[in-house]
């Protein structure tokens, strides 16, 4: 059986041979980066297991912020789920912990542990070969975690933009303008980054905090915010 480590040296799929990278923000247009091989209905898939990371059994928590790290360079079609992260800010009052960050540690923990028994170097290394989902753009901390963790793929739900939009208090500077602005760093900046992945679903789990819009499925507007359904 090949050893854990070995499935990160296996040959990379998708846009390997080209910087190029798309951002699109409509739900109704395919991501389209010529070196994207991979199906939407796949990054749509990794997208929802982000939406799901925070819920815990809530249909309707008030930060459902969420992250899965995976990795595509397997002969999995559809991708290895490493580890997860969902804000922790307020179970560990750590402001640094968004989704993102949450799942980097996460990773870095078990690429550490005798699962993988990783050096730290081979940890570091590692993420070069891995795709981060985040269901809401990275706010320029985790840009800057995404970009120095050198992450061969990032693909969002929700824009910054639509966030605002929807009354969440943001930092308000593109992922791209952050990741992109790299200079004389390890690693290369990501092949492939994808916006707007999802963000029907993403949106309407963001969109009722700070708004009288609709509620998540298995909400109802009560006691000024979405509650679970027959729940007190
Ligand atoms: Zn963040």
């Amino acid at each position: 059986m090949l050893a854990p480590i070995l499935l990160f040296i296996l040959t990379v799929k998708a846009c390997i041979h080209s910087p190029a990278h798309t951002v699109t923000t409509s739900s109704s247009t395919p991501p389209k980066c010529n070196n994207n091989t991979i199906p939407l209905s796949t990054r749509e898939h990794w997208i929802h297991k982000s939406n799901t990371l925070s819920l815990n059994n809530h249909p309707c928590p008030f930060a459902p912020f969420g992250t899965a790290i995976v990795n595509h360079t397997t002969s999995n079609p559809h991708g290895d789920l490493i580890c997860t992260g969902s804000n922790q800010n307020s179970l560990t009052g750590n402001p640094t912990l968004h989704g993102e960050i949450a799942a980097i540690n996460n990773c870095s923990s078990i690429f550490l542990s005798p699962r993988y028994n990783m050096t730290p170097a081979e940890s570091l290394a590692a993420f070069q070969h891995l795709s981060i989902y985040t269901n809401a753009e990275s706010c320029p901390m985790c840009a800057a975690a995404v970009r120095w963790a050198g992450f061969r793929e990032y693909v969002y739900g929700v824009s910054i933009e639509e966030l605002i939009g929807f009354g969440w208090g943001q930092l308000d500077i593109g992922s791209e303008e952050v990741i992109f602005s790299g200079v004389g760093m390890r690693g290369r900046d990501p092949e492939v980054v994808l916006g707007g992945v999802g963000r029907g679903e993403s949106g309407r789990l963001f969109g009722w905090q700070f708004r009288k819009r609709e509620c998540p499925g298995g909400c109802e507007r009560r006691e000024g915010g979405c509650r679970p359904v027959g729940r007190t």
